[in-house]
Formats: structure tokens, sequence, C-alpha cells
């Protein structure tokens, strides 16, 4: 039996326990709502971590949750954003969309897309993917709608970005590989397969030396390896070997990629076909160093391969020959077969002169009809002379071209490293030398070359140069020599002759200087300069009250072919006063077989101005007598060579004849040169010949002596 304060303190116990118990529920639900708060408060906390957007919305569309990005997206508080609906954020066609698409999702679909808006805070423009899904009850019954959306603005470019360069890569002209850091290819272009043939499943794994051509060797590949390993990027041209064997050049450029912790990822190889830019540069070198006519090497290769071979022959001790080449009167058969005869005989020489020498000498053409060889390896002066002999030969028989046969022949020099010169400049120049001896000494030989042959070079050089200052310096004098009718002794006209009063040289006669004047293109200005003096001083004369009937001028071929000489005698006879017919211009006669179309319009041009034109030298050339008739001329001037053997050889005397019967029934005047005797005047008038000019009447003389000797003969 329990003691009854037991009793009481159990019922005590068990009451106090029951109003415990009481207690204890407040408590719980006290502290359930407080737990609940704080979960929601960490709840929300977690979601606005999050940098996605959140929401909730009832079946209405009603707002019933944010996160907090969002808010910060719609630029509100949350009071302003809880219970409203799209329609109170976003421009009406903008929440009929939203609408439009709770309800989809309100029928139980989810929606998943990307859209292009406007952040509603910041204005700006931007992508994002939204997700929503319907939100259910316990019951599954769908009570609402949960949307997450984020912007992906930053990707969708990048993405472009990416779109944008693989189409470059794909369709740039370069082409493009890119390899792993073991070198293995992982990625090409187009542009890849179109240079090197290859596709893209027969390169992805392979390496770049697939490519090798083995035009270049180790070390070429070193010092790429080390440049790269060193900067990061080499380029440089190389060649490489395409599918299909054929090699050909590329531009390549290479550059390493790295990872952050600057490790190589990759290789970017970038390349360009530069085949057609070598073709045209060599094409370029080709023109540059070559003659277009023959295809020989031109002076400039010519002069680089001797350099060359005089290096070589240096150091084997060895001897070799230079060889000046020069065709024999070469401007006769452009004179008269044409320039495209010219061009042919030059094709002709280039041809034979190339299968006469050993496959390592070298031809080249210099210009004009000048050509030059290399002979290496030359033992003793023999051999050189072999090959010049076989070069001369080459000509013992007739050339055949353009329907006409004909001979031609050569003058060769020879100069020879060591003995001659050491440099290349110096051998060609002596060579040179040898070959105006060869010419001098009658043409068709070969000289080989000696010391005192380049002061007579040098002479000549300087005489050239000099003779471009003799105008200026006052120092060309013309002088005049008297015409007269043999019959009556009058004088009939005079010509005029050009002399050098050469400060060193002293008076220098036209023969050393006009061939000098007429290479060197020097010829007009000293011709024009002759004839504007004489014409003037025949006014000087005039005014003193002398009239000379005739002034002769000489002129070159080159003049005659200047296409403003027309207008330029028509100025000087305006200048003067002169009577057109009292002006005589002497022509050589290889012009008039020459023909040319220039010539024959300026002469039809002298004519028309009333000026009379004279054969000089008649009868040295070869003048048809159909071109002489068809020739607006006046005057044949037998050539003093025919006229100095009057009285002793009896062929010059028919000659002479000849020229006077042939001139008069041709209708031309004539008048004979060099004329010394008596008796050759004589002859002359006997044969019908009216006027004479030699130093039996004569001397030439300056001006001042010439009016004063001659006056009384008008
Ligand atoms: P050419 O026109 O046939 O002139 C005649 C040459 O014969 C002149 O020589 C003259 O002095 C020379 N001579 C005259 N009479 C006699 C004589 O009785 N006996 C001998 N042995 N010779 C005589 P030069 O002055 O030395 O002129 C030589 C050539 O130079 C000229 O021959 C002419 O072709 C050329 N020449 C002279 N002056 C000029 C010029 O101004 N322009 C051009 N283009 N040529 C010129
Ligand atoms: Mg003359
Ligand atoms: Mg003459």
């Amino acid at each position: 039996m329990l003691d009854p304060t037991l009793w009481s303190a159990v019922i005590g116990i068990m009451l106090g326990a029951g109003g415990a118990a009481l207690l204890s529920i407040r408590y719980y639900r006290q502290q359930l709502a407080t737990q609940r708060e704080e979960y929601q408060r960490e709840h929300q906390a977690m979601l606005d971590l999050l940098p996605q957007r959140l929401y909730r919305a009832d079946h209405e569309g009603r707002v019933t949750f944010l996160n907090q990005p969002m808010l910060e997206d719609l630029g509100l508080p949350s009071t302003a954003c809880l219970g409203k609906t799209a329609r109170d954020f976003y421009p009406p066609a903008l929440a009929a969309k939203y609408h439009a698409d709770d309800q989809r999702v309100l029928a139980g679909e989810t929606l998943t897309l990307v859209e292009e808006n406007i952040a509603r805070a910041t204005g700006k423009k931007r992508y994002v993917e939204v997700t929503k899904i319907p939100v259910r009850d316990a019951a599954g019954t769908i009570a609402g709608i949960q949307g997450i959306y984020w912007d992906i603005t930053d990707r969708k470019q990048a993405e472009e970005r990416l779109r944008q360069m693989a189409r470059v890569f794909e369709s740039t002209m370069e082409g493009i590989m890119i390899t792993d850091a073991s070198e293995r290819i992982t990625m090409i272009n187009r542009a890849f397969t179109t240079i090197t043939g290859y596709e893209e499943d027969e390169v992805l794994g392979q390496t770049p030396r697939l490519l090798k051509s083995g035009r270049q060797n180790a070390d070429f590949y070193a010092a790429m390896w080390a440049s790269i390993q060193a900067t990061g990027h080499w380029q440089g041209d190389l060649w490489n070997r395409r599918k299909n064997g054929e090699i050909y050049p590329e531009w390549l450029g290479i550059s390493t990629v790295e990872n952050e912790r600057h490790q190589i990822t990759h290789y970017v190889g970038v390349f360009s076909d530069i085949s057609s830019l070598k073709q045209s540069q060599e094409k370029l070198n080709f023109l540059a160093h070559h003659d277009l006519l023959t295809g020989l090497p031109n002076r400039l290769l010519f002069n680089a391969h001797l350099e060359h071979s005089i290096e070589r022959a240096r150091r084997s001790q060895k001897s070799l020959a230079v060889m000046f080449f020069d065709l024999d009167h070469f401007k006769n058969v452009n004179d008269t077969l044409g320039h495209a005869a010219g061009d042919e005989l030059l094709c002709w020489m280039a041809q034979h002169l190339t299968a006469l020498v050993r496959a390592e000498d070298i031809v080249a053409r210099m210009g004009g009809d000048e050509f030059t060889m290399l002979i290496e390896a030359v033992d003793e002066p023999g051999n050189a002379a072999t090959v010049a002999c076989k070069l001369l030969d080459l000509f013992s028989q007739p050339l055949q071209l353009h329907r006409h046969e004909f001979f031609i022949s050569a003058s060769i020099g020879i100069s020879l490293y060591p003995d001659d010169g050491t440099d290349a400049d110096t051998l060609i120049r002596n060579a040179d030398a040898a070959m105006y001896q060869a010419k001098a000494h009658g043409r068709n030989n070969y000289q080989f070359y000696k010391a005192e042959m380049t002061t007579r070079v040098l002479d000549r050089l300087r005489l050239e140069a000099s003779l471009r200052r003799a105008v200026e310096h006052d120092e060309l004098i013309v002088f005049y020599q008297p015409q007269v009718d043999i019959a009556s002794g009058r004088l009939v006209g005079a010509e005029a002759l050009v002399r050098w009063q050469h400060r060193q040289h002293g008076m220098m006669m036209p023969s050393r200087f006009i061939p000098v004047a007429e290479e060197t293109g020097f010829i007009s200005t000293l011709d024009t300069w002759v004839m504007r003096t004489a014409c003037q001083q025949t006014r000087i004369w005039r005014d003193q009250g002398w009239v000379l009937p005739r002034l002769s001028v000489n002129l070159s071929v080159k003049q005659i072919e200047q296409s403003d000489l027309v207008s330029l005698v028509k100025a000087l006879l305006n200048e003067t006063g002169m009577k057109p017919a009292s002006l005589e211009l002497e022509i050589t006669e290889s012009l008039i077989m020459r023909q040319t179309a220039q010539a024959i319009q300026t002469m039809g041009g002298l004519r028309s101005l009333g000026v009379q034109l004279a054969v000089d030298d008649f009868g040295t050339g070869y003048s048809s007598l159909s071109y002489l008739k068809q020739l607006p001329l006046h005057r044949l001037k037998i050539d003093q060579s025919f006229v100095r053997d009057i009285a002793f050889d009896p062929n010059d005397e028919a000659i002479v004849r000849a020229i006077i019967a042939m001139a008069h029934s041709l209708g031309l005047e004539v008048i004979a040169e060099g004329v010394e005797t008596e008796e050759q005047a004589v002859f002359l008038q006997q044969q019908g010949c009216s006027e004479a000019q030699g130093y039996f009447y004569g001397h030439p003389l300056p001006a001042d002596e010439f009016v004063r000797a001659y006056s009384q003969l008008l």
C-alpha cells in the first residue's frame, strides 16, 4: 500500500507533468515557427546567392516569391513586387507573351527558351535563357509557376565570336594547321587542303613532317625550333611537298599557344602558297639578268659569273679567259636587210656561240652585236686561241638569212686571268681593248690583250668626255672650204667643216672625233651647232655686203633620223634670213640605202622647205640607182678617192666618167671632191663635171681668212 504522501507526490508529479505537457506544446509550436522562419531565411539567403533569377507565381500569375538577383534585375524592392503580375513590370506586348507562356506551364508544360530582351533595371539589351515549370501542391494539382532565368549574353557573344572565327578559319586563303604539344595535327582548314592536297582525315594525328620536301636541311629546322622555343614564334619561307609530290614554296608563320601555367598546348601554323610570287620574282630576275632577244645572260649576270669564276680560279690557282666578240660591219646588215634580219643574225650567233663552248663556260650578250665569253680553267693561252679560231671558223661559210646569202666576219679580243687583270671589270675592259685592236688589224681575227692597248682605250674615253664639254668651252670652230666652177674659177659655194681646238691636243681633225661623237650620240648636238654657226656666219657676211651663193653642211645619219630636223632647219633659215636654196645638206650614201621611214620623211620635209640635198662621198657605198631616183636629191659629190688617181688609174677614170654620166641621166648636179691638181680639174671638166672642191682651189679656212681669200672670186 502506498503511503498517502507518496501518492500525493506521485499525483503531484503526474499533475506537474500534465501541466508541463501543456506548456511544452505551446513551446513546441513557437519553436516550429521560429525554425520555419529561420529555414525560410536561410532558404531565401541561399536562393539569393544564386546568380540565376528565381521567382514563383500563383495560378493567376501573381508573384509569390523572388530572389535578390531577380529584384535587382527588376530594380524594385520586394514589397513592390509581391502580389504583382507581369503586366505591372513589363510593356503590354511582352506581358501578354509572358501570360501566354504561363498558360502553357499551368497546363503542365515545361518551357525552356532563349530570348532577347531588355533588363528592366539597366535598360541594356541581353540574352536570357528561361525555364518555367509548373508547381504542384501536395495533392499533385498545379498551383502555380516556378521560373528561373539567367543572362547568357557573354556566352552568346563568345559563341558568335567563335562562329566568326570558324568562318574566317574556313574561308581564309592561308592554310592553317593546328597541332598539339606533341606536334600531332588536330585541326586544318579548307585552304590547307587546297594548297597541300591532303584531306582532313589524311592528316589528323600526323605530324607536319608529312609535308617535308627535303629541300631544307636539319640546320634549318633546328634554327626554326630554336626560335619557336625562345620567342614563341617563327616565320619565313620554305619548300614543302604537296600530296601529288610537287614541291612548292610557302610563306609560313608558326606561333605557340600556352595554357595559364605557360605550358605549350598547341602550335598554330599559318602558311600561304607563294609559287606565283616566286615565279614572278624569278621572271623579274631573269629579265634583269638576261638579254631578251637572245635569252643569253646580260652584262650584269656575266659580271657576276665572272666574279665567281675569278674567286674559284684564285683558290685553285687556275687561269681563265674572257673573250670579247664583235661582228664586223653588223650595221650594214641592219641598214641593208633591216632590223628583223639583224635580230635573226644575233639569235643565230647566240645559238652557235653557246654550242661552241663547254657547258661550264658562259656566253653573254653585252648589247648590240657584242658578245662575251668566259672560258674556265684555261691551262695555256693556246686553249683560248683554239676557241677563238673555232668562232672565226663559224663565218668561213656564207650565212643564209632572210633569203639573202652573205659573208660576215667577227673580231675577237682575249684577256687572261690573272695576267691581264684580277677583277671582272678589268678583264672585260682589256678584252674589249684587244677586240678594238683586232678590228684595227683588218677585222676577222683575234688578238690577245697587251698593256699598251689600254692607253688607247683610255684616250678614247677621255676624248669622249671632253668632247661633251667642247661646245660649252667654245673649242669647236667651223672652217670653210671653197667650191668653184671649174670653167670660170668662180666661187659657187663653201663646205662647212668642223675643227676642234683642243686645249691639250691642239687642232684636231674631224676624223678623230666624229666617230666618237657618232658612237656616243653627241653627233646631233655637234651637227646642230655647226649648222647654226655656219648659217649665222653667212648672215654676218651678207650684212657685210658679201653673199655666199651656197653653204654646204654635213649631216650625220643620226641627225637626219631626228624627227625635229625639219623644224630646226626652218627656224635657222628664219633666224638668219638665208635663202633655202642656198643651203645644201650633205648626207652619206649609207643613209640612202638605209631608207628608214623617218629619214625619207625628213628628206621630203627638207625638200619642201626648198633646201638642197647632196650625196657625200659618192661611189664608196652601194647605192642602188632606183633609190637615187626616188629620193629628192640635187647633187652627187664624187668621192676624193676616185679623183685622187685620175691620170694614173684607168679604173678610177672609168668610175668618175660613169658617175658623171649617171648623175646627168638622173637629172642631178655633180661636184668632185679632193681636186688637188690642174690635170684632175681638166679631166673632170672634159667629162662634164662643172664644179670642184679641193686643195687645188683652196684649203678649209676659218671664216675671216676665208672671206679675205675668196671674196674677190665671187
Ligand atoms: P667630207 O664631208 O667628205 O669633207 C671633205 C673632206 O676632205 C674634208 O676633210 C676636207 O678637208 C678634205 N679635203 C678637201 N679637199 C681636199 C683635197 O684636195 N685633198 C684631200 N686629201 N682632202 C681634201 P675634213 O675636214 O677632215 O673632214 C673629214 C670628214 O669629216 C668630212 O668629209 C665629213 O664627213 C666629216 N665632217 C666634217 N665636218 C663635219 C660636221 O660638221 N658634221 C659631220 N657630221 N661630219 C663632218
Ligand atoms: Mg662633206
Ligand atoms: Mg666627202
